[in-house]
Order: C-alpha cells, then structure tokens, then sequence
C-alpha cells in the first residue's frame, strides 16, 4: 500500500507530521511518500498541482492532504491559486463521493450550538454526491426569455441531471458504508440505516434519484432504507440529528446539509473528510483550511487530520480495526482532559499540535496520558 502525503501550506505541514506519526504508530505495512502542493508548490515548480504530484496522486492507494493557501497567493491568476489544487484532484482523479461525518465527542458537547442531550454521541455520516447534478449540468447560462413569466426579460437557468450510472455509484457507496459501520465496534448512530434525501415530490431528477437509489438498495438487504424530503432532512437534523446513520443526496443538497450537520459539533479542528473515486481510492483532508493566522506556532488542532488518516484506513485501505483503533485514541485523549487551543474550556489542558499528537500515539500504544 502507498500513501501519498500532500502536506500543503500553513498549518498544513504541522498537522501532517501528527498523523504520519500516528499511522507509523500503527505499524501497518505500507509506504509512504511526500509532495508539495498549494502554494509551496507553486513557490518551488511555479503550479499548486505539479505533474509529479498528480503522478504520486495518481500512482498511490490513498491521499492524505493538509491543507492549502495562504494570503499572499490572493493576487495570483485563478488558475495558478493554491485551492485549484483541490479542485484538479478531485478532476483528475474522478473523486465522485464526499464523505462528511459528523461527529460530537460526548467531551466537546459544550462546543455545539444545540442542547448537550441532542448532540452527546453524535456520529453520523454525510454523503454527498461531488460531480454531477446542477452545478454541473449543461445547458446553463442567461438569454432573453421566450416563455415563462415575464417573456422578453432577461432570464438564467441551470440544468439539474443525474444519470442513471451516476446515481446507481453513490448509491452503492452509501449502502457499503452502512455496512461497513454496522459491522466496526461502538459507533452509536450505526444500525446499517441509510437516508436518501431528494425532492422527488417537486423534482423529475429526484423522483428518478428516488427510483435509482431504490432499485440499488435491491442488493443490500441487510441495510435498511429510508427515503426524506430535503426540506424535512434540514428540520429533523437540528431536531434529532442521532436519528440519522448514513444520508447519502445530490451535490447541491449535500452542499447544503453536510455544512449544517458539520456545525452540529461545533468545532472546525475536529472534522475530518474524504473524497472518493469508484474504486474507493481517496483524497483525505481536514474541513479546514490552512490557517494563516496560527501557522508556524504550534497550536494548531491535529485532530481533524489524524481522524482523515482513520477514514483512509477504513475507506481505502481496509483496515477498519486500526480505523477504530485511531479513533478510540481520539476519544480517550480528550477524555484525558487535553485540548488544543480551538476546543479548550475552563478545567481542561491546553497543549499545542505536537503534544497532541504524542498523546493520540501514547494512547495507540497503550502508554498512559496525563490527566488534567
Ligand atoms: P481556515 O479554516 O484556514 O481558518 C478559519 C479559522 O479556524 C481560523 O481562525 C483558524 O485559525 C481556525 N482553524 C482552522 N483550522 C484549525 C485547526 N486545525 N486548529 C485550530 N484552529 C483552526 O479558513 P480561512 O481562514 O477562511 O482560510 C485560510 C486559507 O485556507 C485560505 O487561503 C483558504 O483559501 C484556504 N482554505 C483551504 C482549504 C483546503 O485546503 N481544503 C479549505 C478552506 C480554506
């Protein structure tokens, strides 16, 4: 197995070393290898996406990215900016499935903006379909109405689609993770359930998204389905987010919807994600970006980064057991009291990127953390 490292800028290349220290803390077999993208890229080869690391991309099992950008690229071309590295991963590499959990560590509850008792436990998961629907569907664009209201105006449109072998993929992908939750230890929003979100009442695309993903679940009788109104889904995830396992919906849904479940945990340092090929090859990365006004002073939260490596593994490099290993480190680190400065509260310990990252890889290998 190959690793492609991709640290980036800013932040990027101190959260990285944490979760490369906790993967080698494993001792897995596998390879890894280093190279630069964003703006570290482009200051060394002049492009935030050189061909030799869409070449390692491309050659590795799975990619672990930090993150990308700094100010001081603002001025550049589009083109040659830093985020256009992410974006010409997912292109080249035909990443299709976003993968959002959601999860709220029973010691962070105090971070959400919902009651304790709604978020504590919280851990569900958020897929979104990342390269088809309206925001990519042609035609689209801004012409002198010929019908409709007001005929003779200046009118824009977009074309919502989806293809029958675009809906039938996510729609495995979702069934297969439900499984693969069911089946690992102590997740306890897990119980093999997926939630297809749609508009099938208003929209032809999403009663034939409904039809698709309903004739797919046909091979997965040891997972249940369930079908909701975008509309309803909004409600019930503020309402009752633990309902939810897996929800899998559209691109411009899942958009809207992976944002409003991420903040039901409160935290960005915490959030992990991945992005998926059809062959479950993966680009995993933190929710956030590279943070410029905290980089180079150790302080940044590795955790969302550590928990992206832990998605890798059960995601791309089927190893769910050390999946749940890192994440159990996760837990009893924060259950030990120790904070980073982003998730820090009153009677807890502040400690900077590096000592967090040692305690996940003392509590890997079973050595004692320090309480607060
Ligand atoms: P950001 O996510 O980098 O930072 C937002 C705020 O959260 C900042 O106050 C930052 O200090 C804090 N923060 C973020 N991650 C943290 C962590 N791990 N620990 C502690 N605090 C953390 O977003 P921004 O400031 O809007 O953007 C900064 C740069 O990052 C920009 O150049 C932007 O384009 C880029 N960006 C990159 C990605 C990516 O690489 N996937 C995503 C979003 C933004």
């Amino acid at each position: 197995m190959k690793i492609a490292i991709l640290p980036g800028d800013g932040i990027g290349t101190e959260i990285m070393a944490e979760a490369v220290k906790v993967l080698n803390a494993l001792e897995l077999r596998f390879e890894t290898e280093t190279a630069l993208v964003g703006g570290a890229a482009y200051d060394a080869h002049g492009h935030p996406l050189p061909e030799s690391t869409l070449a390692l991309a491309r050659s590795a099992d799975a990619i672990l990215f930090g993150a990308v950008g700094d100010w001081k690229y603002d001025k550049l071309d589009r083109p040659l900016r830093p985020e256009q590295a992410i974006l010409g991963l997912r292109k080249h590499l035909g990443l299709f499935a976003n993968f959002r959990p959601a999860i709220c560590y029973e010691q962070l509850t105090h971070a959400s903006s919902l009651k304790p008792a709604l978020v504590a436990g919280l851990d569900i998961l958020i897929i979104r379909e990342l390269t088809g629907d309206i925001y990519f569907g042609q035609p689209r664009g801004r012409r002198t109405a010929v019908d409709g209201h007001f005929p003779g105006t200046e009118e824009a449109f977009d074309t919502m689609r989806y293809s029958k072998p675009e809906v039938e993929r996510i729609a495995h992908v979702a069934f297969q993770a439900a499984r693969k939750r069911a089946a690992g230890s102590g997740r306890s929003n897990a119980r093999g359930k997926v939630t297809s979100v749609d508009k099938a009442n208003v929209l032809e695309t999403f009663q034939f998204w409904k039809d698709v993903v309903t004739e797919v679940h046909a091979s997965y009788p040891d997972v249940q389905l369930e079908h909701m109104y975008v509309d309803n889904a909004a409600m019930q995830l503020v309402k009752a987010p633990k309902a939810f396992d897996v929800v899998v919906t559209g691109n411009m849904f899942g958009d809207i919807l992976s944002d409003e479940a991420a903040m039901l945990t409160g935290s960005i340092g915490m959030l992990p994600s991945a992005s998926l090929d059809k062959n479950n090859k993966g680009l995993y990365e933190p929710s956030h970006g590279s943070a410029p006004d905290i980089a180079g002073k150790g302080v940044a939260n590795p955790l969302a980064t550590i928990l992206s490596a832990a998605m890798m593994l059960r995601f791309s490099l089927d190893q769910p057991e050390a999946a749940d290993r890192v994440e159990s480190a996760v837990k009893a680190v924060l259950s030990a009291g120790l904070r980073t400065g982003d998730i820090w509260s009153e009677g807890t310990r502040l400690v900077g990127t590096r000592e967090m990252g040692d305690a996940v890889v003392a509590a890997i290998t079973g050595k004692t953390i320090t309480k607060s």
